[in-house]
């Protein structure tokens, strides 16, 4: 009778497929009891704390050709859904086309999770904190359905993974940026992304927010827009209601009131046993507030 309370879960089997369509075959026959693997960093902190299963068979996505590289081409920088966090953190072409995501980079975790942890692996949660960061620039996904890699708007993948649209075998294979246009010309250019967790470092976190703007500096106004929040396992979104009110608009005091209204009143989010919902509207409607506030008035008080 010992015997039996002492018998230890048999181990998964491990699967490593060299190609996506391998993968997405494997995923396909095995079904729910198997599970995509790139680092394992959040899959293992999920393990531990029982909010998912061990699964029965796991499909290391690690062996997969051209997966890990990052490439600058005329249009584009294209990074694979596995590479590091690490790569990503001291990839000099993403700190001059995406500062913001390369900030969201530097606050996750330490440097021994980050060496294992992949940007795909982030995407692919559907709350990776990099997601607010990403959907503040005009980032694609590149997923793959067993028969094409078809490429769409980041803010168009999560809805898909949100509404549960998306495919159980469909795979992360990376993700790209425009890389023309970032040079601003006479403008100067807003790029901000913020994390509040329950400590100062190292902390899971509780609110995220993202900001990417066209700056003019003489007038005080931004142009294109584009503000995003998110934090924990909540759905990271794009904010139109306090976007549209700050485009082309110059800097006043209720101008800043109304985009802190706004993203108290629009950003859905949830209570946990840490914060309650309010607390974290309240939160990103001050952390956007005091980022542009910053920004605006860098150089010179009203
Ligand atoms: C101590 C610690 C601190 C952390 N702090 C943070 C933090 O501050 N912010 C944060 O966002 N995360 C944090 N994490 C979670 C995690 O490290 C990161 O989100 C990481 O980027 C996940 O990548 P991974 O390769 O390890 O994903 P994995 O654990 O391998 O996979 C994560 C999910 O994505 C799926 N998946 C992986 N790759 C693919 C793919 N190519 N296609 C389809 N599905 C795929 C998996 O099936 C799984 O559901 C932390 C983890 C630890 C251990």
């Amino acid at each position: 009778m010992g015997a039996i309370w002492s018998e230890k879960p048999a181990p998964p089997a491990v699967h490593q497929p060299r190609s996506l369509q391998e993968a997405w075959e494997l995923k396909t026959i095995l079904g729910e009891g198997a599970v995509y693997v790139s680092g394992g960093t959040l899959l293992r902190t999920q393990w531990e704390a029982g909010t998912a299963p061990l699964p029965q068979q796991m499909i290391d996505l690690r062996n997969i050709a051209g997966m890990g590289e990052i490439g600058l081409a005329e249009d584009y920088l294209t990074i694979g859904s596995l590479v590091s966090l690490s790569q990503c953190r001291g990839n000099l072409d993403l700190r001059e086309i995406a500062p913001a995501v390369q900030e969201a980079v530097r606050n996750i975790a330490a440097p021994a999770v980050r060496n294992l942890a992949t940007l795909g692996g982030n995407i692919s949660s559907g709350y990776g904190d990099i997601l607010p960061a990403l959907l503040v620039y005009d980032a694609e996904v590149a997923s793959f359905d067993g028969k094409f890699l078809s490429v769409q708007p980041v803010e168009a993948w999560l809805k898909r993974r949100w509404s549960g649209e998306k495919p159980a075998a469909e795979l992360l294979a990376g993700i790209r940026f425009p890389s023309a246009g970032h040079e601003h010309g006479e403008q100067s250019k807003l790029e901000i992304f913020r994390k509040v967790g329950r400590r100062d470092a190292f902390t899971a976190s509780l609110v995220t927010i993202a900001v990417a703007a066209s700056l003019d500096a003489a007038s005080r106004s931004l142009s294109g827009v584009r503000i995003a929040a998110g934090g924990g396992t909540g759905r990271p979104q794009r904010l139109p209601a306090a976007e549209a009110l700050l485009e082309g608009a110059v800097y006043s005091d209720s101008l800043m009131a109304a985009v802190y209204e706004a993203v108290e009143s629009s950003f859905d989010t949830y209570s946990d046993p840490f914060s309650t919902e309010a607390y974290k509207r309240k939160t990103a409607g001050n952390l956007i507030v005091s980022e542009l506030w910053k920004g605006l008035n860098a150089g010179g008080g009203e």
